[in-house]
C-alpha cells in the first residue's frame, strides 16, 4: 500500500543517518590511534590510558587459593577463587547489599568496617578449617604462616587514581555514595586497616578495575598460549584495558614519583577509559538523536564514544529517532487505523505513560528483541512495545519500521566498538607478530565462548595458535545483541591494516567473572612482584 511504502521510505531515511562506512570506520581508527599515543605520554588527553601496574598476563597455569571483592553499586561480592592451573577455577562466592545509610556516612571507617566484616563472615563460613587455625596462631603466639594469608583483589568501580598495584586514592565518589572522609585516601589502606582489626588473614594485595579483571579472566581460560591483548566491556558502560609496551609508556617511565613496578616483562597493562574516546567529535557520528541525547545527559560533552556505544544508551538513540517520526504529522508511523492483530482489525495506540514518551524510556534489550526476531509479522517486536512500552495493536509494517531504525543504532554501535578494537590491535603491533610455521592446531578449549558467528576462524582452530590474537569481551550488549560480533567482523576487514587475513586471526570470546577470577588473578601477580 501507499502507506507502507511511504514508511518504509522514511525507516530507511532514518536508517541512513546511522551509517557508519568503511571511509568513516577508517579515518577513526586514525584518530583513535593519535589518541592512544597522546594519552601514553602525558595526563588530562581524551584517552586516559591509565597505567594499571599490572605487568603481565596469565597464560593459564597459575594455581592457588586467592580471595576477591567487588565494590560495585548496590551490592558488595566477596569470593573466593581456586585456580587448578589448567585454564580452569571454581569460584565461591557471597553477596551482600550495602545499607543506604553506609553510602552517606560520615567517616569511612563505617563502610569499610562493614566490608571487612563480611569478608570475615565468608572466611568463617567457607573457609573455616583455615580461619580458625589462623585465629588459634595468634593466641597461641605461633607464627603467622605466610602461606596461610589470602591475597585478595579489590575492585572498586569508583574513580581513583592508581598510584600502584595495592594503591590507589580515591577521586570522587559516583552512583548514590557520598562519603567526604574517603576522598583524597588510599582505598586499599582503608580496607586493610579495617581487616588487621578483625585480625583475619587476608592482605589487600591489588586494587582492580573491571576492564582489567576481564583480560585476565580471558587470558587465565583462553586456550591460546599467545596470551590475551584486550579485554572490553560493553554493558552499562563500554571500557577496554591492553597490554601495552612499557616504553611507550612515557609517561609513567619519564615519572620520578610514580609508585614501584615490576620491569621485567617490559609490559603494562593500562587502562584506555575509551568511553570518552573523541570527545572533540573530530570522527565520531553526530545526528541530530546524538545532540539531543547528549545535551539532556548529566554529562553534556563528555563520555561521547560511549553514548554511541554503550546499553545505557542505545535504546534512548532509538527512541528520540522514533519520536523524531512521530513529530512530523504525515509520517505514518503508529498511526495505523486498521492494523491486524489475530485476524482483528484494530487501531494502534501509544498509551498515556508509554516508554516512548519518557527519556530512557526504551531500553537497549529492545534492539536485541528486534534484532533477532524472525517470527512471522514481527510478532515478538510487536508484542514487546505492547507488553514493555504501551503501544498496542501496532501493524507488521510499523515493527519493520522500528526494527530498521533499531537495526542501525545497533549496527552503528557494533562499527564503532570496531574502531577501538581495530585501533589498539594495530598500534600494539599484532598484526606483525606472526608465526612463519602454519600447523593449524585444534586444541580443546576452555571458558565461556561466544556463540560462534560465521566467520570466526581464530575461534575454529583454522589458525595456528601463536598467530590468533585473543579478545576478551563481558557485558550484555556484545553477549545478547544478535549478530553483534558479525558487524564488529565486517567492519574490522574493511581496515585497510587488518583486512581479511587479519580478521580471521582474531579470536573474540566472552570472559565472565573479570571482578571474581580476574581480581584473583590480579592479587596472584601482584604477590608475586611484591
Ligand atoms: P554492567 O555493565 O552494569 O555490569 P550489563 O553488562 O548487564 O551490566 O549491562 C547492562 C546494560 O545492558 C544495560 O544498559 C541494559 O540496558 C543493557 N542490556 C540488558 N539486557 C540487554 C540485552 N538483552 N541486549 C542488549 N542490551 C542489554
Amino acid at each position: 500500500t501507499e502507506r507502507s511504502m511511504a514508511l518504509a521510505e522514511q525507516a530507511k531515511r532514518v536508517a541512513a543517518e546511522f551509517e557508519f562506512g568503511q571511509e568513516d570506520v577508517r579515518k577513526a581508527v586514525k584518530e583513535f590511534i593519535r589518541e592512544m599515543n597522546e594519552g601514553l605520554e602525558r595526563d588530562g588527553t581524551e584517552l586516559s590510558q591509565i597505567p594499571t601496574y599490572v605487568t603481565a598476563v596469565p597464560n593459564g597455569t597459575e594455581k592457588g587459593l586467592y580471595m576477591a571483592v567487588d565494590l560495585g553499586g548496590t551490592n558488595f561480592r566477596v569470593c573466593s577463587i581456586q585456580l587448578h592451573g589448567n585454564t580452569t577455577f571454581s569460584l565461591t562466592q557471597s553477596k551482600v547489599a550495602i545499607p543506604r545509610e553506609l553510602m552517606v556516612a560520615k567517616t569511612a571507617k563505617e563502610l569499610f568496617s562493614f566490608l571487612a566484616k563480611q569478608i570475615e563472615i565468608f572466611l568463617k563460613t567457607h573457609h573455616e578449617e583455615h580461619y580458625f587455625s589462623h585465629i588459634r596462631r595468634r593466641k597461641t603466639g605461633d607464627r603467622i604462616n605466610e602461606e596461610e594469608i589470602f591475597n585478595l583483589g579489590f575492585t572498586f568501580s569508583f574513580p581513583v587514581h592508581q598510584i600502584g598495584i595495592n594503591k590507589g586514592l580515591l577521586m570522587r565518589w559516583t552512583k548514590g555514595f557520598d562519603i567526604q572522609d574517603a576522598v583524597g585516601k588510599d582505598v586499599c589502606a582503608l580496607l586493610q586497616a579495617e581487616i588487621d582489626e578483625l585480625h583475619l588473614p587476608v592482605r589487600v594485595a591489588a586494587l582492580v578495575n573491571d576492564t582489567v579483571g576481564t583480560l585476565m579472566a580471558r587470558s587465565y581460560t583462553s586456550p591460546g598460549k599467545t596470551g590475551t591483548l584486550l579485554g572490553a566491556i560493553f554493558g552499562t558502560g563500554t571500557n577496554g584495558a591492553y597490554v601495552e609496551k612499557l616504553d611507550k609508556l612515557t609517561k609513567l617511565t619519564n615519572n620520578q614519583k610514580a609508585g614501584d613496578y615490576d620491569k621485567s616483562t617490559g609490559e603494562m597493562v593500562v587502562n584506555t577509559e575509551w568511553g570518552s574516546f573523541d570527545n572533540s567529535l573530530r570522527t565520531l557520528p553526530n545526528t541530530p538523536y546524538d545532540i539531543e541525547l547528549d545535551a539532556k545527559s548529566v554529562n553534556p560533552g563528555i563520555q561521547m564514544f560511549e553514548k554511541r556505544v554503550s546499553g545505557m544508551f542505545l535504546g534512548e538513540v532509538l527512541r528520540l529517532a522514533l519520536v523524531g517520526l512521530l513529530e512530523d504529522p504525515s509520517i505514518p508511523l503508529f498511526r495505523d487505523e486498521n492494523s491486524a492483530q489475530n485476524d482483528v482489525h484494530s487501531t494502534t495506540q501509544i498509551h498515556e505513560g508509554s516508554g516512548l514518551w519518557k527519556q530512557w524510556g526504551i531500553d537497549t534489550s529492545f534492539l536485541s528483541i528486534c534484532a533477532g526476531d524472525h517470527s512471522p509479522g514481527y510478532r515478538m517486536t510487536r508484542q514487546t512495545l505492547d507488553k514493555d512500552y504501551g503501544i498496542s495493536a501496532v501493524s507488521a509494517e510499523d515493527a519493520e519500521a522500528v526494527r530498521v531504525i533499531a537495526a542501525a543504532v545497533g549496527r552503528r554501535a557494533a562499527r564503532l566498538s570496531a574502531v577501538a578494537i581495530a585501533a589498539i590491535i594495530i598500534e600494539t603491533g599484532r598484526l606483525n607478530a606472526s608465526s612463519t610455521t602454519g600447523t593449524a592446531t585444534t586444541e580443546k578449549k576452555a571458558g565461556v565462548e561466544l556463540p560462534r558467528g560465521d566467520f570466526d576462524s581464530a575461534g575454529r582452530g583454522e589458525v595456528p595458535e601463536e598467530d590468533v590474537i585473543d579478545i576478551g569481551v563481558d557485558g550484555s550488549l556484545v553477549e545478547f545483541y544478535p549478530g553483534f560480533e558479525d558487524h564488529v567482523r565486517q567492519a574490522l576487514r574493511e581496515v585497510e591494516e587488518i583486512g581479511e587475513a587479519g580478521e580471521k586471526r582474531i579470536r573474540i570470546g566472552i570472559a565472565k567473572d573479570g571482578s571474581g577470577v580476574g581480581a584473583a588473578l590480579i592479587a596472584l601477580v601482584a604477590g608475586k612482584a611484591v
